[in-house]
């Protein structure tokens, strides 16, 4: 098609205008990749246009078409690198065939009836960095194509890449239909796992049956009496739930709350004005979560859910039903609901919970803490989940893709079925290898260490060994507490960390808090860009105290023992310098009142900060070991917030830009014979981690459940191997090497 041809007939701007219209007219998802498709073909005159969407394991399903036979819909499937489609989605980048029937990538398949089509042109579709699917066109006659009408394919596969990926079109009605039918609903996995159930839809107070009353007086006394009674039924909470501190610190908030005076006046001035004392309870409860979800804070947002327990709670208390804990469930539960405070979970049969389907939810909920310690997988991000899934209905999740199958068909459960058969095999397999050293075929040996900051995790899954901590984040503790812990209550916790891991060295990280990480009682200016604001070190190098209170609580903790202090978001070698001379100001203090002094003091920093790259040759000198922050590396060296779902994993870690900035840390420690570790969540994934270990790391700190799979991933691996090929492709590739390592993984035998 020559140049002139292809402007006479098609407008660019037309047709995008045209997909604009059709992604913005509500229909299902299905409905509109077919038109979306037949729009293409129509518009750029062409005889087939087809999409093929990534599904997981790297498969490509067609999943709409114009012009091959419909049939093939949903029936046809190639592996990332079978074909022309599969060699565009390894590749990335388009692929333009004159004569398809004489390349020697094409693969034929029968049932698309693609016999008369000779010509082909394929675009990958990209979204922060992942092929989410290829978009291909064919033609009856063999031609060449036009770099105009490439580049055109490839601006109408952004635009499919963004609908394919956006939120609507993900989250409920998409997927239903391309899987054919199926009822699959994608969400965010939080805690990982497999379960099949039966549904519960979790169901909070209904409306107040009687508004108004006539007697205040008797309707206070029942108020006081309710309250009374959850404290009570709080306090049993505590006292048979066997729960680790953090836990019970959920419930001392609990009854923080119901002790709260302003609470409970409001409540009583509302039954004054003549309500029920339910209907006070609930008027007083709304009016303060309103107020709550007015705040930017994350950890007051957080609490809403535990007030609206509370709240939830009292008013059973004041209607007939009273006390709800072991409610009669089916065995195998799914508890669905749009959002639920930790007494609510705990108020089920906690052992018939196989799995939690939330609407809302986040890392640090209280919730998911107390979920997560019972082991329960837990789904969350899913839009109206409590509406679209209703009691009875059968259900099964796969927590580690954030999967949520609706009365899933007996194909699907076989093949859930079939994984956690193989994730119980693999944990086996793990189990085994606990008390083997993590070390390379090639005989390299690499410490592995956990990140810690909550008493659970030091409860490591099958009891997998770990060398020490490499992270303890003392911001965790600080978050849980009500009030800043003093001298003497961090000193606990920091010694109990200590006793806890029974002689391993912890690398305690100094205060990092600001930002994303916010305390209740700490008083937040508010920034622009707090990521990049008046943060962590910075903070407290202006808040003295606060960091001089930390230090001496460590010097005290390690009283006789070793102590690793690590200073976090250094950016400068004198950044560094006056936090270690604060720590020192500490210890000669520490040494005049007479007590024991640690056994030995290390000082190191992270790097997390780009600067301190170009610094690193000063910073050696200085430093007694590193650790390499990778989540804010990768944030601040591809300017990409890591806490925004639009783009948070747009740039891949496995790219050569941060690789060879790794890799240059990992050299210029070596040399200046400086430990140096990764305590970012790259080293809990084990392709990353296998990589890490071929640039050259010999340390890694990773998330406790990741231990198992990261030590059979090293032990499959020859690091020398490894090395020689991340360095040849280092300098060649610009892309990320992601699909190439896990090839190079799966071809060496390495368990990723
Ligand atoms: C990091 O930035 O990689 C890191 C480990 O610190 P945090 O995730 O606590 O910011
Ligand atoms: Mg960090």
């Amino acid at each position: 098609m020559d140049r002139s041809r292809f402007h006479d007939m098609i407008s660019v701007r037309q047709i995008m205008k045209s997909l604009r219209a059709l992604i913005a007219q509500d229909m299902p998802a299905q409905e509109r990749l077919d038109k979306i498709v037949e729009q293409v073909a129509q518009r750029l005159d062409v005889d087939v246009c087809s999409c093929y969407i990534t599904r997981p394991g790297g498969i490509l399903e067609l999943c709409a078409t114009y012009g091959l036979d419909k049939k093939a819909v949903h029936e046809t499937f190639l592996r990332m690198g079978e074909g022309l489609v599969g060699e565009i989605a390894l590749q990335r980048k388009p692929i333009a065939v004159a004569d398809v029937w004489s390349h020697t990538s094409f693969v034929y398949k029968p049932e698309t009836k693609e016999k008369p089509f000779k010509s082909l042109v394929g675009v990958p579709l990209i979204r922060a960095n992942r092929v989410l699917g290829v978009l291909v066109i064919q033609t009856r006659a063999v031609q060449s194509f036009s770099s105009e009408m490439i580049e055109l394919l490839e601006t109408i596969g952004m635009v499919l890449a963004e609908m394919l990926a956006g939120q609507q079109f993900k989250k409920s009605e998409s997927d239903t239909l391309l899987v054919g039918g199926r009822q699959k609903i994608e969400g965010t996995g939080l805690i990982d796992g497999f379960a099949v159930g039966q549904a519960l839809v979790h169901k909070r107070m209904e409306q107040v049956a009687q508004v108004l009353a006539g007697d205040a007086q008797k309707e206070t006394q029942k108020l006081i009496q309710a309250l009374d009674r959850v404290e009570r039924e709080v306090n049993k909470i505590l006292a048979t739930s066997h729960m680790s501190g953090d836990q019970s610190d959920i419930f001392e908030t609990y009854l923080m709350f119901i002790k709260d005076k302003g609470w409970i006046a409001k409540m009583t001035k509302a039954i004054e004005t003549g309500l029920t004392a339910d209907a006070a309870v609930q008027k007083v409860g709304d009016e303060i979560t309103e107020r709550m979800e007015l705040m930017t804070d994350p950890y007051i947002k957080e609490r809403i859910h535990d007030f609206r327990d509370l709240v939830g709670r009292v008013r059973r208390h004041l209607g007939r039903s009273g006390v709800i804990r072991n409610r009669k469930i089916p065995r195998n539960t799914i508890l669905v609901a749009k959002n639920l405070g930790p007494a609510e979970l705990l108020d089920y049969d906690k052992n018939k919970i196989k799995g939690i389907v939330l609407e809302e939810g986040s890392q640090t909920m209280h919730m998911v803490i107390v979920a997560r310690s019972l082991n329960i997988p837990l789904i969350c991000g899913i839009k109206n989940v409590a509406q679209i899934i209703s009691n009875g209905d059968s259900v099964a999740i796969d927590a580690a893709s954030g999967t949520v199958y609706l009365n899933p068909s007996d194909e699907t459960l076989d093949t859930l079925s079939a994984r956690a058969q193989r994730q119980k095999k693999l944990r086996a397999r793990y189990a085994q290898m606990k008390d083997l050293p993590a070390i390379t075929s090639d005989g390299v040996s690499v410490s592995l260490n956990i990140n810690a900051g909550l008493s659970n995790d030091l409860m490591v899954d099958d009891g997998a060994l770990f060398d020490g901590i490499g992270l303890y984040r003392t911001e965790l503790p600080f978050m849980l507490a009500d009030d800043l812990p003093d001298v003497k209550t961090q000193t606990n916790i920091y010694r109990r960390a200590l006793i806890q891991v029974q002689g391993k060295p912890v690398i305690f990280r100094a205060l990092d808090i600001g930002s994303d990480k916010v305390l209740p009682y700490f008083q937040h200016q508010a920034e622009e860009n707090p990521a990049l604001g008046w943060r962590s070190i910075r903070m407290t190098l202006d808040r003295r105290a606060l960091l001089r209170n930390q230090l001496r609580a460590f010097i005290r903790a390690a009283a006789g023992r070793d102590l690793y202090v690590m200073f976090p978001m250094i950016a400068s070698v004198r950044e560094f310098c006056e936090a270690r001379k604060t720590l020192m100001m500490e210890v000669d203090r520490e040494k005049r009142r007479g007590g024991t002094l640690p056994r030995m003091i290390r000082v190191g920093t992270m790097i997390e900060v780009p600067s301190l790259i170009f610094q690193l040759e000063r910073l050696v000198r200085e430093v007694d070991f590193i650790s390499v922050g990778t989540n804010d590396l990768a944030q601040f060296l591809y300017a990409c917030d890591r806490g925004n779902p639009m783009i948070w994993n747009r740039y891949d870690v496995l790219s050569p830009a941060l690789l060879k900035a790794l890799k240059y840390i990992c050299d210029v420690c070596h040399q200046a014979r400086i430990p140096c570790s990764v305590c970012g969540e790259m080293a809990s994934r084990s392709l990353e981690a296998v990589t890490l270990v071929g640039l050259g790391f010999r340390s890694l700190s990773m998330t406790p459940s990741s231990l198992g799979a990261v030590k059979a991933a090293i032990r499959t691996m020859d690091q020398k191997h490894l090395a020689a090929y991340l360095e040849k492709q280092l300098v060649t590739t610009s892309g990320s090497l992601r699909e190439k390592l896990k090839m190079y993984a799966r071809d060496h035998g390495i368990l990723i």
